[in-house]
């Protein structure tokens, strides 16, 4: 009994290109025009992005160094990358999710002007799911997007992503853990049957198993928890 809803990967395009799209764009947005629960999903969100940004820099600084953002959404951990150095490749499977962060990135990087500062890279938007993805980076980071697949699909997800990342691996996913608090949050997220899409909680030791698996062991683990917003943050490196 771990889904709530329903819907697969065409069902998660669809969704990310519609109601989807409207909904999150508000959300990851700083307008009024969102409800409590809204809200607080905002805060924690913003969180989990502050924590993977210090858990990076606390590795070192990220001038040059190559990340790939897989599922970028509206670019929300994208942009923040790129303002320190980062050489980013953003990507998500929705194309409408790509434009906003393509957007958003022009006018927070570019100030008005038609080029970003020295030492500053305009991230590379690219519409594609993450199972497509190809390249080396030396980073590979996945925030808030395991939540829309089981486990069953999210173990071959976490070997691809390692199998693009040459240092470090970062995924955030919602922990088994909460999954009372969850339902919840899904039941206020999603009334209705238009909205319907699917939340999945993976357990921390099933994350753990498919890197082990592929050759990779935890080095960091973080989480966020707000009312209705709970992700745990693990940063990988090969064993
Ligand atoms: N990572 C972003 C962030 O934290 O701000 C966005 C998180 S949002 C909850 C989930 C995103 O994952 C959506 O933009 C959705 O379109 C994207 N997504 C879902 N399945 C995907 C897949 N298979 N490949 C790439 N992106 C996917």
């Amino acid at each position: 009994a771990e889904e709530v809803g329903g819907g697969d990967k065409e069902v998660v395009r669809e969704y990310f290109n519609n109601d989807g799209f409207q909904r999150w764009r508000r959300i990851y947005g700083d307008t009024d025009d969102v409800n409590k629960v809204q809200r607080d999903i905002r805060l924690g969100h913003s969180k989990t992005v502050e924590n993977v940004m210090k858990m990076l820099l606390d590795e070192g600084p990220l001038s040059g160094v190559t990340v790939c953002d897989a599922g970028c959404g509206t670019g929300c951990l994208s942009i923040p990358l790129a303002k320190e150095g980062a050489v980013v490749a953003a990507s998500d499977i929705s194309a409408a999710m790509v434009a906003e962060a393509e957007k958003e990135a022009r006018e927070e990087l570019f100030k008005g002007t038609d080029s970003p500062p020295a030492g500053i890279v305009l991230p590379k938007f690219e519409v594609s799911d993450l199972e497509s993805l190809n390249g080396k980076y030396h980073t590979v980071i996945c925030l808030d997007v395991l939540i829309h697949y089981p486990q069953s699909k999210a173990d071959a997800m976490i070997a691809h992503l390692a199998s693009l990342s040459e240092d470090r691996l970062i995924l955030s996913f919602a922990p088994k853990t909460f999954y009372y608090s969850l339902l919840k949050r899904v039941g206020e997220l999603f009334p209705g049957p238009s909205k319907a899409t699917r939340a999945y909680l993976h357990s921390e030791a099933d994350v753990e198993r498919a890197l082990n698996k592929v050759g990779w062991k935890i080095r960091k683990r973080g989480l966020t928890t707000t009312q209705f917003y709970f992700s745990r943050v693990v940063e990988a490196v090969p064993a």
